[in-house]
């Protein structure tokens, strides 16, 4: 996985490009699928990491994260359908991200197939998507303070 500050830089990016009116739920869907993993560590102590792993493995899959995206958009006060489709922006920011990674896929499909999927274009550990996001970013913010000035 690319870590957080990639997730969230380019899930920001896609807000701004989209022009997302609720950019926060985009923040937080990027980051959404490793965000559920994490909650694993102090459920194993609970019901044993075997468990915990298969059912926050879930988590980590467009489907199990997007029912939980419709629990978190449930429970917000804002719309459900904007807090949910800026969080499902933000989920699938996150697979897009992954999906280019290498040496492990991604279970896209599951719970229809469980076969993995990946490009294998850097490893986890790689800095180029960061460059490269943060590049567009600033790309983008440059543009956007150009186009307002007065
Ligand atoms: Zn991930």
């Amino acid at each position: 996985m690319p870590e957080w500050v990639t997730h969230v830089a380019f899930g920001f990016l896609l807000a701004l490009l989209l022009k997302r009116q609720l950019k926060f739920p985009v923040l937080v869907g990027a980051i959404l699928p490793d965000l559920i993993g994490k909650l694993a560590l102090p459920a194993a102590f609970l019901i044993g990491s075997a468990g915990a792993d298969s059912l926050f493995g879930i988590g980590h899959t467009p489907a199990g994260a997007l029912v939980v995206a419709i629990g978190i958009a449930a429970i917000l006060p804002q719309s459900f359908k904007q807090t949910f489709y800026s969080l499902a922006l933000g989920v699938a920011s996150h697979f897009a991200l992954d999906l280019l990674q290498g040496p492990y896929g991604q279970q896209l499909l599951w719970p229809l197939l469980t076969q993995q999927f990946g490009l294998n274009l850097w490893y986890s550990d790689s800095v180029l998507p960061l460059a490269v996001t943060l590049v567009a970013l600033g790309v983008y913010t440059i543009h956007f303070a150009l186009a307002n000035k007065d």
